[in-house]
């Protein structure tokens, strides 16, 4: 693996003020150094246009050796992004379909959808419904360019829940259960917990209210027993993970934190009780804004049917309310998206959205350092000495034009090599 050397880059990352432009080295994936001139011995002549995709290879010599030489201009270095809510595997709004396709399709379209992402400048992204030891492998192995991918495996689901997918008047078997599994009881959980954790699940989701594309359970009201949750928050605690919920009202949000659940996906309905309830507990909130902006838009192409579309203008508006309560309450707050089929080229959309409620710095935030800590990574999501060389560099200054983030071009690194010229 060659180095890196990032010159004139306006270093955009948690926690640190805004000062001129340094360099930034990276060595064997790994940012190396950073500061005024940590390349010097390294670049000779002219560099050009980091973000326009021009590079110059072959720098000589000094105590760094040879370097790939790009310059940011002076414009912003951040982190690659992390995205704690996408679904590899949600190759389509309908809960009967993603059930009933072929694995073997389903991991093809999955494939196109995990380098799409890292295109848009996703270095890691957590599925928390979906994935499975194969695909894990074959990322592993290289067969498909992706970010870095942790997955729950299959989101849990009680009888008649979120993920039971099944039409209540024609009833019939759950289906291939790539995306969600019906699972009932405290036994039959534990069972289940531990296979998801021996097959390398990176942590455990559980389906604990209503959703808006299954097609009979009310947005608000709590699933699984206390026990039920329990004995998932046993098993992961244990194992050294932790449980996530699927949640949107105060009572589902309020079920899941008292029996262990320690990171809440959407929670567009909180109030300010229940995220008093969650910084107590220490519990994060995963905000997925872009996912209802865009069934709101687009849910006529998507096939969004009657009954999701009434349950999505009941969670749209609330959504970045939401964020705010959180806020004000002294919740951390992560950044994920949700997006299903064809909606999954808005994920960038879903910064716009966090941005209007949150600026600039803390979107960012959200959706690098602080995603990485919910995730308990220690070395991703910050631009900082002896991290993983996961960076973006833009063509402009995100303070300036916090717009860049989600619409303007990019490079891609991910630890250390360049994926794409720009996008
Ligand atoms: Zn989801």
């Amino acid at each position: 693996m060659g180095n890196l050397l990032i010159a004139n880059a306006r270093v955009f990352t948690a926690g640190v003020p805004d000062a001129e432009p340094v360099d930034v080295l990276i060595k064997d994936g790994r940012i190396a150094a950073i500061g005024p001139g940590v390349g010097n011995g390294l670049s000779h002549g002219e560099t050009r246009g980091g973000a326009h995709g021009e590079t110059h290879g072959g720098a000589h010599g000094g105590a760094h050796g040879e370097a790939q030489v790009l310059d940011a201009r002076g414009a912003s270095v951040t982190p690659g992004l992390l995205d704690a809510h996408c679904h590899a595997y949600g190759v389509s709004l309908s809960l009967d379909e993603m059930e009933h396709w072929p694995l073997s399709l389903i991991a093809l379209k999955a494939a196109r959808r995990l380098e799409a992402a890292l295109r848009r400048g996703f270095t890691t992204v957590r599925d928390v419904g979906g994935g499975d030891p194969g695909l894990a492998q074959a990322i592993r192995e290289g067969l498909l360019r992706s970010p870095r991918y942790l997955y729950t495996g299959p989101a849990l689901s009680q009888t008649g829940g979120h993920g039971d997918g099944r039409d209540p008047l024609l009833g019939g078997t759950p289906g291939c259960g790539c995306c969600t599994n019906v699972i009932d009881g405290p036994d039959r959980m534990r069972v289940r917990v531990r296979e998801l954790l021996w097959q390398g699940a990176h942590a455990i989701k559980l389906l604990t209210s209503g959703g808006v594309v299954s097609p009979a359970d009310p947005l608000a009201i709590p699933q699984f027993s206390p026990a039920e949750i329990q004995v998932a928050v046993e098993e992961a605690t244990r194992r050294g993970t932790y449980v996530t919920a699927h949640a949107y009202s105060p009572a589902a949000i309020k079920h899941s934190v008292e029996n262990g659940v320690r990171c809440i996906e959407h929670g567009n309905l909180l109030d300010e009780e229940t995220a008093a309830m969650m910084a107590a507990a220490g519990a994060s909130l995963i905000p997925t804004l872009a996912a209802y902006d865009a069934m709101d838009r687009r849910g006529d192409q998507v096939g969004l049917t009657p009954v999701g579309r009434e349950k999505n203008t009941q969670v749209l508006a609330a959504g970045k309310e939401a964020v705010k309560i959180a806020r004000a309450a002294g919740v951390r707050i992560g950044f994920g998206t949700d997006l299903m089929g064809a909606l999954e080229d808005e994920q960038l959309q879903g910064l716009r959205l966090q941005c209007e409620v949150e600026g600039i710095e803390r979107t960012l935030e959200a959706a690098t350092a602080t995603n990485a800590a919910i995730f308990g990574l220690s070395d991703v999501g910050r631009v900082q000495e002896g991290f993983v060389a996961d960076l973006l560099v833009f063509t402009g200054n995100l303070r300036e034009q916090p717009e860049l983030l989600w619409e303007g071009r990019r490079t891609v690194i991910q630890a250390g090599e360049i994926v794409s010229p720009c996008c």
